[in-house]
Order: C-alpha cells, then sequence, then structure tokens
C-alpha cells in the first residue's frame, strides 16, 4: 500500500506574496495526488506545531514542508517514523528571485515536485544491528601529559579506561623536564611540572586500567567494537569502544644544517639535550664538562623553512625562554643569548617574556645566524648578521643551543599500506610496465614500515593517515580531534604542535569526543559532520563486479575486502558520506534515504521546458556541508542569480554518481555545475577528498559527453566554501553565458 504524503505549504517570509501559492499546492494534489496538503502562516512556534500534530492525526507517513530551507530547523523535532522532507522556497526562491515572475513560480513548482518525489522515495532508518553491541570502553595510546588527562578525563565521566604506555614509565616529556614555563598568574616564574601528582592521580584511579611497556599488536573491528590485542609483559586483549592517541612529539633532527655546527662540534646541542642536562643538575659544557656561562639559543633551527621542518612548534621560543632562566639560575654570572626570526610568545606567555626581557643578562635579538665556528679551547663563535640593530654581530659562547620543532610521534597507514602492495607486486615476479610504477611509489614514499603504532587490521592500512607534515588530522577547521578513522581520536603534540597545557585542553576535548562516539554509536548514529544520521551504507553484493572502487575511495577505512575484492563494510567505522555510492558504477550501495534512484528521480521530476521556450535548465548538484549553506547566504543578504537552475544538496561531491549527470543531461538539462568543498591540506573537504574524486571521476563525465556528442563545457565542477557566498552568483551568471554560446541540450524532449 503506498505511503499516506501530506505538504505543508508555508506561506510566510514573503512566500505567499511572491508565488501563486493555489497554483503551487495544485502541484502536490493534481499531480501527485497526496494525501494532505494544507497552507501555515509560518514554520514557526504554533504553526509548527500545528504541522507537528496534524502529520500525527492525519496518520502521515512522509511529509513534505515547503518553506524555509531545511537548515532553519531543529532536527529531531519532528513525530518519529515520519519521514519529513523540507522544500526551500524562501532562501532559495523568493529571498532570491523576483517575485510574481512565471521563471519563480516555475523554480518553486519544481522543487515541490523533488521534494515531494524525495520522500516517495526514501525508505524508513533502522539503526545498523551492532549498535546493542557497543563497548564504550575508552581506550588511549600514549602516557605522557595528553594521555593521562584523556585516561583521568574519561574515567571521571564514569567510563571505562584502558592506557597503554610502551615505555616504562607514565609521564612522556613531562617527565623529562626540569621545570614548566609559567602557566598561572602573574606568568613569571617557572612552575614545577605538577606531572607526578597526575601519575599518582591515575595509577589510584579505579576506572583506569594501566598497561606499561606494552606496545598493540592489533586492533580489530570498528569503533564499538574494536577487539584490541596487546604485546608486551602484560599481553592482554579485550574489547574497547574508541581511541585517543596521544602518542606524543619527537625532536626534529636537525640534520643538513651545517653552519650551525651539529654533531660537528661538541658544545652545540638541542633544546631537548640542554633540557636532560638541567634536570640533571648542572648546564655543562659536553666537552669539557666545565659550567656554561654563555650559552647562545639559536631558534627556528630548521622550523618555518620549507627545506627542513616547514612549519612553527609554537613551543620552541618560550622553552628557550624558560632555559635562559635556568642559565640565570645556575650562575650570576650566566649570559642567555636567544637569537630568533620571529619570538613567539602567545597569550599569557607575552608576560612571561616581558619578564625575561627585563634581565640584563638575557640578549634578545632578531638575526640570522650565518655561522657557529669552533674556537681552539672548544668554545664556539656565532656569527649573526640582520639584527635588530642593523649590525653584523659575533657571539662567543660556551654553548649553542639549537631550539629544534616538535614532529609528530605517528605513523601514516595509507603510505605503509601503499609501500606493501607495492613490494607484494614486486615479489609477485609479475612483469610489465607496472614493475617500474611500483618501483618508483616506493622510492617516492620512503619507508614507513616498522613505525606502525595502532596496527588496525583495515584494508587501507594499520594507522591513520596523516596530512602533509605527519599530523593525523581530519578536518582541522571544523573538526579539531577527528582523525580519518571513526572512533580513533587525537590529542596533544601527535596532533598539532603545543605545550603542556595545550596538551591538557585538547585531551579533555578528545576523551570528550571518544565519549560522544560510543554513546552515539549506541544509538545507532553517525558522528561528525552528519552527526546523528542513523542510515548507512547497504550493498546489493549479487552484482558486486569487485572493481574494489569503494574499498579504495572510502576515506575513512570503512571497507575491508575478501581475497576476491568483494567489500565487508563495517558500518561502525562509516561516517555516511556516500563516496562508495558515487563510486560505484554497478550501482549498487545504497542509504535507506539516499540512493541512486532518489536522486535520479529528483533529476526527472524537475519539468525541461522545449528548446523553443528558451528557457535553459541547470542542475546544480551542491555539497551540503559548504555549497549548499552558502546558497542560503545568497538568498540572506537577497542577491540575485539565474532562475533556470535546480538545485539538489548531495552528502558530499564524492557522493555523485556519474549516472545522474548522464540522465540530467539525456532529459534536455542543458549543464550541470558540481559545487562542492576546497580541496588540499588546507582546506579539507569534509569528507577529506569528496570533492577531490569527484573531479577525478571527470574522466568518465567526459566519455559520456563525447558519446553524446556534448560539449565539455556543459559540465563543471567549481570549490567554494560556506564564506564565498558572494561567489555563487557570479559562477551562475558564467555558467549561463557558457551554456548561452554552446546552445541548448538537443536532447531536449527526447
Ligand atoms: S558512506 Fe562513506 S564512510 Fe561509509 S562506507 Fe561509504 S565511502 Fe565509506
Ligand atoms: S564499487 Fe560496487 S562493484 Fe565495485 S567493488 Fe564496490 S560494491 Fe563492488
Amino acid at each position: 500500500m503506498a505511503s499516506k504524503i501530506g505538504v505543508y505549504i508555508c506561506t510566510g517570509y514573503g512566500i505567499g506574496e511572491a508565488l501563486n501559492v493555489e497554483q503551487l499546492s495544485s502541484v502536490a494534489t493534481k499531480e501527485y495526488k497526496v494525501d494532505v496538503c494544507k497552507t501555515v502562516s509560518s514554520c514557526e512556534a504554533d504553526d509548527l506545531d500545528f504541522i507537528k500534530k496534524d502529520i500525527t492525526e492525519q496518520g502521515l507517513e512522509r511529509a513534505v514542508i515547503a518553506g524555509p530551507s531545511p537548515r532553519f530547523y531543529a532536527t529531531g523535532s519532528f513525530p518519529e517514523n515520519v519521514i519529513v522532507e523540507f522544500v526551500n522556497l524562501r532562501e532559495q526562491v523568493v529571498w532570491c528571485q523576483p517575485a510574481n515572475n512565471e521563471d519563480t513560480q516555475m523554480l518553486a513548482e519544481d522543487y515541490l515536485r523533488m521534494g515531494i518525489v524525495k520522500v516517495q522515495k526514501m525508505q524508513p532508518v533502522e539503526a545498523f544491528p551492532e549498535s546493542k553491541d557497543i563497548d564504550k570502553t575508552i581506550m588511549v595510546v600514549g602516557g605522557g601529559i595528553a594521555g593521562i588527562t584523556a585516561a583521568l578525563e574519561a574515567a571521571a565521566t564514569g567510563y571505562n579506561t584502558v592506557l597503554i604506555e610502551k615505555s616504562a614509565q607514565l609521564g612522556g616529556w613531562m617527565a623529562k623536564l626540569k621545570k614548566s614555563i609559567p602557566r598561572t598568574p602573574p606568568y613569571e616564574a617557572l612552575e614545577d611540572t605538577g606531572i607526578e601528582e597526575k601519575i599518582k592521580q591515575v595509577q589510584s584511579n579505579p576506572k583506569v586500567k594501566i598497561f606499561t611497556s606494552t606496545e598493540i599488536e592489533t586492533i580489530k573491528g570498528g569503533p564499538g567494537l574494536f577487539d584490541v590485542t596487546l604485546k608486551g609483559p602484560g599481553a592482554a586483549s579485550f574489547r574497547v569502544g574508541a581511541i585517543v592517541q596521544a602518542t606524543g612529539w619527537k625532536p626534529f633532527e636537525p640534520k643538513n644544517l651545517d653552519h650551525l655546527g651539529f654533531r660537528k662540534f661538541a658544545n652545540v646541542i638541542t633544546n631537548v639535550e640542554l633540557e636532560e642536562m638541567a634536570k640533571n643538575g648542572r648546564i655543562a659544557r659536553k666537552s669539557d664538562g666545565k659550567d656554561a656561562k654563555r650559552v647562545v639559543f639559536v631558534q627556528c633551527a630548521g622550523s618555518r623553512d620549507k627545506a627542513h621542518l616547514s612549519y612553527c612548534s609554537s613551543i620552541c621560543c618560550l622553552n628557550s625562554l624558560k632555559q635562559a632562566a635556568y642559565v640565570r639560575e645556575q650562575s650570576s654570572e650566566g649570559k642567555a643569548y636567544i637569537i630568533y626570526d620571529n619570538l613567539r610568545a602567545p597569550g599569557h606567555y607575552e608576560y612571561f617574556y616581558k619578564k625575561m626581557q627585563q634581565d640584563p643578562g638575557v640578549f634578545l635579538t632578531k638575526g640570522d645566524v650565518v655561522r657557529v665556528a669552533e674556537n681552539a679551547d672548544k668554545s664556539l663563535t656565532v656569527d649573526v648578521e640582520k639584527t635588530l640593530l642593523g649590525e653584523n654581530i659575533s657571539v662567543d659562547a660556551d654553548l649553542v643551543v639549537l631550539a629544534v620543532g616538535m614532529v609528530p610521534c605517528s605513523a601514516d597507514g595509507e603510505k605503509i599500506r601503499t609501500v606493501k602492495d607495492a613490494k607484494a607486486f614486486l615479489a609477485s615476479g609479475e612483469g610489465g610496465p607496472q614493475v617500474d610504477v611500483m618501483k618508483k611509489r616506493i622510492e617516492d614514499i620512503g619507508q614507513h614500515e616498522g613505525t606502525e603504532i595502532l596496527n588496525l587490521d583495515y584494508r587501507q592500512g594499520p594507522d591513520l593517515p596523516t596530512l602533509q607534515y605527519g599530523f593525523p588530522d581530519s578536518h582541522f577547521i571544523c573538526f579539531p580531534y577527528e582523525t580519518r578513522r571513526t572512533g580513533i581520536y587525537t590529542a596533544g603534540a601527535v596532533r598539532a604542535p603545543m605545550d603542556g597545557l595545550g596538551s591538557v585542553e585538547d585531551a579533555t576535548g578528545a576523551a570528550f569526543k571518544a565519549i560522544q562516539c560510543v554513546e552515539m554509536l549506541s544509538r545507532g548514529e553517525t558522528v561528525l559532520p552528519r552527526a546523528g544520521d542513523r542510515s548507512y551504507p547497504e550493498f546489493f553484493l549479487q552484482r558486486c563486479t569487485q572493481c574494489k572502487r569503494c574499498t579504495e575511495e572510502c576515506p575513512f577505512g570503512t571497507l575491508n575486502e575478501d581475497v576476491k575484492g568483494t567489500p565487508l563494510p563495517n558500518p561502525t567505522r562509516c561516517r555516511r558520506c556516500g563516496i562508495c555510492l558515487g563510486a560505484c558504477p554497478e550501482r549498487i550501495i545504497n542509504f535507506k534515504n539516499y540512493s541512486v534512484d532518489m536522486i535520479a528521480s529528483m533529476i526527472k521530476a524537475v519539468e525541461v521546458p522545449d528548446e523553443d521556450e528558451e528557457k535553459p535548465r541547470v542542475l546544480v548538484l551542491a555539497c551540503e556541508n559548504d555549497a549548499y549553506p552558502a546558497f542560503d547566504t545568497v538568498g540572506l543578504k537577497r542577491l540575485q542569480y539565474s532562475p533556470f537552475i535546480r538545485v539538489i544538496p548531495v552528502r558530499c561531491l564524492g557522493s555523485v554518481n556519474v549516472i545522474w549527470i548522464n540522465e540530467s543531461l539525456a532529459k534536455g538539462f542543458d549543464g550541470v555545475l558540481l559545487l562542492g568543498c576546497k580541496y588540499g591540506d588546507d582546506y579539507q573537504c569534509h569528507f577529506i577528498r569528496g570533492s577531490e574524486l569527484m573531479n577525478t571521476r571527470g574522466d568518465n563525465v567526459r566519455e559520456k559527453l563525447k558519446q553524446m556528442a556534448l560539449e565539455n563545457e556543459r559540465v563543471q565542477l567549481h570549490q567554494i566554501q560556506v564564506s564565498e557566498y558572494e561567489k555563487i552568483p557570479t559562477i551562475i551568471g558564467e555558467f549561463m553565458e557558457t551554456i548561452e554560446q554552446v546552445g541548448m541540450n538537443p536532447f531536449k524532449g527526447m
């Protein structure tokens, strides 16, 4: 029996004045013969309550509310078990088009058609079956300050926690510090690190089980169902729900910095080595063990230099100020010289910087250290150019300390996997041109095997994929702590360079995300950015050709595969991006509420006028994360654009199946605009590389256009971020001009 469908058309917000609502209603009642069609004067307060009540009273299973943008409503506020869809008549019709205009009316009617067809095609969503078995234990990997804090925070919230540390002691780098930079007002005096107290707290917490001298042998399954096996003296196996990776950092090895004399002159050391000396009691020349009275700190030793370590580690400047204080404390004759490019002391740390500036024994200058030379007595002479005073200077020193940056202790799982695959291919003895390709691949990626940390049993590799500089982040703008493996969060210096205080805050955030993850999974929901979505991809595997596109393109490593290459889904790993749906040439991957057929049917529902009416039609597939909200802002700002476009939001541009483009062109659409997030490390697509993948699928699109003897210009992809809404009218305007130039689609009316 067909579902009972209701349509509610809102006449508020200028909609009633700009559109012929009666004519619009007839689309619902006459064309689609819906069971209920009513008008309401707004979509807020009493009117919204009326809609919700009416849906229940009328016994509707599906409802379409045509009014403000879907982003206007609070999710989850509609009656359960009713499929509700919103048609955007406000932001994307009457606020961006002239009132009482034939084309505006046609736009509204098409959007209503699409909305009705969409609810007809959607199926009720049920949580994945595993949601009832979710384990809520939180595992923390790494026993430094970030790891200890994450474990304590998770335990304080009532969650059983497991803390894994590969060395014999907890405390990490913080346990190796003599003192901490000032963290409390007036931010002037060095402080004890407080790490011993933290270690005691975590060791005595009954909710935290600690494994030291222990590493991870393997992690199988997915979030909520991770089966962990440990190796080491405390070898054990258990299940956990979410993981916080707090594996910290290692110092940058200042290789190829010959002019600084590292590993060449005994008295040139790193900031890590100086800290060790200070902690052990005395800062001394390495060459003869005599007190070091004149110490030169060279900032950014390799940092912020594309040839070495491109980024700023945010903490080395403060660390040198702290170590200058050690030099001054050790001897009243002690002198510290800090040579910097920019001295960075963010936030309250500025007070500490000012305090140290006032010390007559601390000399600070901007300058380039061009040379460190060793003298006969093993003392050093540091030549500095371009100083603040504009002069070149030479400073004699007992010790030169290189302020080296922080490198994350991470392992790039995708690189490990790629190298292993390439080696396996070469070992197979298969010949052909692929041999050179694989050799080059191994050479380009370099040695990554042996660095494994999590040892995930994931088809796409054993560890978190990383960004350009080795940080395993997934979207630092919108979702800090999230990684490209659902249920695994990063905290502390493995996520971004930071100090101990930053690591404490970070660990608290990551622990919270881990808790949020297990709670959402237990309700069958996914995490960001489609937080709360209970749909998941279903695979009609009888028709699978084992092409492996879905397993290769899934950005979250959701799909393992069997020996033949058939995907093995792990629904708790899935972020519901739909990229697999977009990738599958057989079109056998679908969600209950997002399917190939659903979008194709929405496209078919649009009325495409004949060529002689001179009303072109352009399909816009807009990513729901940035591009679609940007369209709403265009409306909010009352900017205008062509009424000939028809926008369909998609989960991600990567979820666009090429069949939708083909079918729209076959139906007579004159062009297709694909609007997705920017790609690249500096602005990441919400699903990592969805828009980039769509771009690479462009070859298939071009092939189809060729087959249809249509111009390439008819399909364009643009990257747009949510704040760039003002570009939308220009992009559309230029595209409409292109369509005018290439002419109407000859397939119209066929
Ligand atoms: S929806 Fe996205 S995360 Fe889930 S399996 Fe498909 S590609 Fe992977
Ligand atoms: S993309 Fe489709 S056909 Fe290819 S392996 Fe995945 S499910 Fe099978």
